[in-house]
């Protein structure tokens, strides 16, 4: 059993003209919809070299979340069910050996201007802001502060910088601007992330192995919160962290006598939870005591 990751970085993207084709798409693509307003699946096509770009940030470690306006819905262009379809067939061309590029697509579908019914009004997913994705942050353990936004127009850096991420993280790619494309753009991010980890501080791993696997499993959830707050009130950034075949392992972007301390606080937090539901602390009290704890 593998529980959630803590913390990942992500790359939010916008959809139309940086995914896939929609500018200069041809006129029936828009139906008896408004122009622009991309309803309908058959029409997807990816623009070139986008898939490239999402396989090297997805092997680069990267979320990828695409996040959309789609107003379309709110001027009664199309449904939300047609959003969807639509996203869904954005989400197999970017499918590649049965694995999801991809992780969520956030869409909005409101406009304060529209004409339908429940969607004509503001609202704060919408482009510039920020909702789709701090949802996203909160719904998929997202770190803002070492994540991106790639876009084609103003309002998908604003969305970004709204919900907290750099400015300099948010890029608007064009034939004018310094990243042409989001091929260009994935470049850019994946040399900064390198030489980020270059010359931040070292990573340490640190793992606590478990007396009783099942009983670890069953502390879960209270194991990775217990380790969250510990990292937010140290000033440790934990990169990953896993529950995982009898082990707890925390990959942390720090050197190794304050990982250790993390370790030992995160043992002595979850021990203290277990003894008092369970009757008995989960770890090995101390590091010395177990020959698998390298903590
Ligand atoms: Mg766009």
């Amino acid at each position: 059993m593998c529980y959630r990751v803590l913390m990942r970085p992500a790359v939010f993207i916008d959809r139309d003209d940086t995914l896939n084709l929609n500018t200069d798409l041809p006129a029936q693509a828009w139906g008896a919809g408004r122009r622009g307003d991309l309803l309908n699946p058959a029409f997807v096509q990816l623009l070139p070299r986008a898939l490239e770009a999402c396989v090297r940030l997805r092997d680069a470690g990267f979320t990828l979340v695409v996040y959309t306006n789609q107003s379309g819905v709110a001027f009664g262009s199309g449904t939300l069910r047609d959003v969807d379809a639509t996203n869904a067939r954005l989400d197999e061309l970017l499918t590649v050996d049965g694995e999801r590029l991809i992780e969520a697509f956030y869409s909005s579908p409101f406009h304060p201007e529209g004409t339908c019914e429940p969607f004509n009004r503001a609202h704060d997913w919408r482009k510039p802001g920020p909702g789709m994705i701090v949802a996203a942050a909160r719904e998929l353990g997202i770190d803002l502060d070492h994540s991106w936004i790639v876009g084609d127009h103003a309002r998908d850096r604003e969305a970004g910088i709204a919900a907290g991420i750099a400015a300099q993280r948010a890029l608007k790619i064009g034939p004018e601007e310094v990243h042409a494309d989001l091929a260009e753009a994935a470049e850019h991010i994946i040399r900064a992330a390198e030489q980020a980890r270059g010359r931040g501080a070292a990573t340490t791993i640190v793992r606590l192995r478990a007396e009783n696997a099942a009983l670890l499993d069953e502390a879960a959830e209270t194991v990775l919160s217990s380790g969250r707050a510990i990292a937010e009130r140290t000033g440790v950034r934990v990169v990953n962290m896993e529950v995982r075949g009898g082990q707890v392992e925390a990959v942390l972007e720090t050197h190794r006598l304050a990982a250790l301390g993390f370790a030992g606080e995160l043992r002595r937090a979850v021990n203290r939870w277990a003894a008092a539901r369970f009757g008995r602390g989960i770890f090995a009290e101390a590091p010395g005591n177990n020959p698998n704890d390298n903590a």
